[in-house]
């Protein structure tokens, strides 16, 4: 079970993005985000960025922390979201493949160990951190449902939180 921990196990777990301050980051030595989009920022069928979205982007680059989207999204949904307030990102990123984190952190000049993941699902977002050698924060998904392509991941990863829960290493606490 060793092996579950080294791929899905995430450096820690928020409730919600925007409890996740530059303060937290800068404490740990963090000074980029890759932060994914569907079901981690909005739901996944909202098209805008919610005040509570721009108000955290402008809070990180307030205090010179880079962030940058990686999503598994298509082109439209990604820039859509995206464009209209100059937020940088990397669409139809193939997560968990490593590549595309290693593109944005290259983008942000910065370097694997100062960059983290923020994401909502383990088998994509936390999965893809650990193997591409960068921390990863879990959030709880904004909303219960997700796109189709999500359906099967869930329910592998409420195995594997089961798991993590038994063993106390993620606990929600309600
Ligand atoms: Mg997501």
């Amino acid at each position: 079970m060793k092996l579950l921990e080294k791929y899905f196990l995430p450096s820690d777990y928020f409730k919600e993005f925007q409890g996740i301050t530059p303060q937290y980051l800068k404490e740990r030595g963090i000074r980029a985000v890759i932060i994914d989009l569907d079901n981690t920022l909005v739901g996944f069928d909202e098209p805008s960025a919610s005040e509570t979205v721009l108000k955290w982007f402008r809070t990180m680059k307030d205090n010179g922390i880079k962030v940058t989207i990686v999503s598994n999204g298509s082109r439209v949904r990604v820039s859509e979201f995206s464009d209209p307030h100059d937020i940088e990102y990397i669409f139809r990123a193939r997560k968990p493949l490593a590549r595309s984190y290693r593109k944005a952190v290259h983008m942000m000049g910065m370097d694997s160990s100062e960059t983290v993941m923020i994401g909502d699902q383990l088998l994509t977002d936390v999965f893809g951190a650990n193997r591409a050698g960068l921390k990863s924060i879990l959030v709880l998904p904004v909303k219960d449902k997700d796109g189709w392509a999500t359906v099967v991941n869930r329910r592998i990863e409420r195995i594997i939180m089961k798991y993590f829960d038994r063993k106390g290493l993620i606990q929600w606490g309600d």
